[in-house]
Order: C-alpha cells, then structure tokens, then sequence
C-alpha cells in the first residue's frame, strides 16, 4: 500500500494489515479506542431505528459501551466488567440472529472481551447495514470506520512534524488534557472543532509547529477526532 492508497482506503481491516505489513506498532488501548470508535459511529443511528430510546437493552448497551472506552485507560474493576458482560450477553438473545441491534450489541460484546478490533469493526458495520441496500449501507459504514481508523493511528507515509525544544510546553499539554477529557463527557465521543482549532493555534504560537505541518493541519481538518486521534495523543505522550 503506498500513501494515496491509505489516504482513500475504504476499508479499516486493510488498513489494519497495512500497519502490519508496515512493521507499525499499535498498543492495546489504540486498538480499543479504535473498536469504540466503531460502536459509537453507528450506535445512535442503529438505536434511532431499532430500540426503544427507554429500553433496558439500551441502558444495559450504552453502560457497556463507556466501559469500553475507560477499559483503553484500565479504569474499570473486575466486578464492574464481569457485570456487563453478563447483562450484554443476556441483551444478545434478546434479537434475532442476523438482525441489526443483534450485530451492534455483539460489537459491544467483543469490544469488552478482546480488543481484537478486526471482528469489532466487521460487526459495527454489519449492524449499521439495512434495508434493500444492505450492503451499500454497509460499505458506507467500512469508510467512515476508515475514517476513524486514519484518526487514530495517523499516516505511517508521514511522520509527525514537531519541534518540542521551544517554550510554551504548559500551555498545549492543558489544552490537550482539557481536550481529551471533554471527549469522555460528549456521547457520540467526537471533539467540537473548537478546542482542535485552538489547539492548533497555541501549537503555531509555541513555534511547535510550523503553520503548514502535518500535525497543524490535522487539527485544522474537519475530523473526525476521537479519543486517540494520534495528535491528542502525542501531545499527551501516550500510545
Ligand atoms: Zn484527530
């Protein structure tokens, strides 16, 4: 795969092995974040037209899904987890096999057992599939996964340009945290622009980044930005 290819895959499982075949690593949270990044990219629209906004699959589904995500930074007991893998175990038999919250709430099953984000990912996008364009709906879902995907863990064809020898390192790291820590509060998980936007400007003004670098220009983009997207986090030095 070369750079235009990763930059206009469709798919997130070739973007996956392309890593692989890259030699790039990706640390177990990247991968996790990821996964939740796929379950919530299609839940409120799933939701919307199969689940009844008060039932209990839902609240059982949804507690699920922010353990999830804070499972990526080894917050969660083991009580905790083995709870909600009980309850979405029993939510799976609740729908018909084959059927879409079926395929959404075993997303949020495998996302809790492993972080094996290939069948995470395959089965995000079968529950955002439907009606007589299944599978173009489907495959819509695959590009905006490989949208997430891009964000996470960046383009391996271009490196982070960022100089972090000048002053005002303070000042982005708290922007940064603030940033990473508004997303746990916002339900589809995804950054306003604003705090991107900042961030950006305090990156040029810190003399961090030149105005035309990828990591500036990244910020500037309209997204999507979810937790991991890889500038956030190499900001933040984590992986
Ligand atoms: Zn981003």
């Amino acid at each position: 795969m070369n750079e235009t290819e990763w930059l206009t895959c469709p798919d997130p499982a070739r973007l996956l092995a392309a890593r692989w075949d890259l030699g790039e690593f990706a640390s177990e949270r990247k991968l996790r974040l990821f996964g939740v990044a796929c379950i919530r990219s299609m839940w409120d629209r799933m939701r919307s037209a199969q689940m009844n906004d008060s039932s209990e699959q839902l609240a059982t589904c949804q507690t699920a899904i922010e353990i999830c995500q804070r499972l990526s930074d080894a917050a969660v007991g083991q009580r905790e987890l083995a709870v909600a893998r009980e309850h979405v175990h029993t939510t799976l038999h609740c729908f018909p096999d084959d059927s879409q919250p079926a395929h959404a709430v075993l997303a949020v099953r495998l996302a809790l057992d492993t972080c094996s984000v290939g069948r995470i990912a395959r089965e995000a996008a079968r529950a955002a599939g439907d009606g007589p364009y299944w599978a173009e709906s489907v495959a819509m879902e695959q590009v905006r996964q490989a949208a997430l995907f891009r964000d996470v863990f960046g383009n391996p064809f271009d490196p982070p340009n960022i100089d972090r020898t000048n002053s005002g390192a303070t000042d982005i790291v708290t922007l940064a945290q603030c940033a990473y820590a508004r997303w746990r509060e916002l339900p589809d998980g995804h950054l306003d622009l604003a705090p991107a936007f900042s961030l950006a400007d305090a990156l040029q003004d810190s003399g961090w980044c030149e105005y035309d670098s990828n990591v500036v220009r990244h910020l500037r983009s309209p997204g999507p930005h979810v937790p991991g997207c890889w500038v956030i986090d190499l900001l933040l030095d984590m992986e």
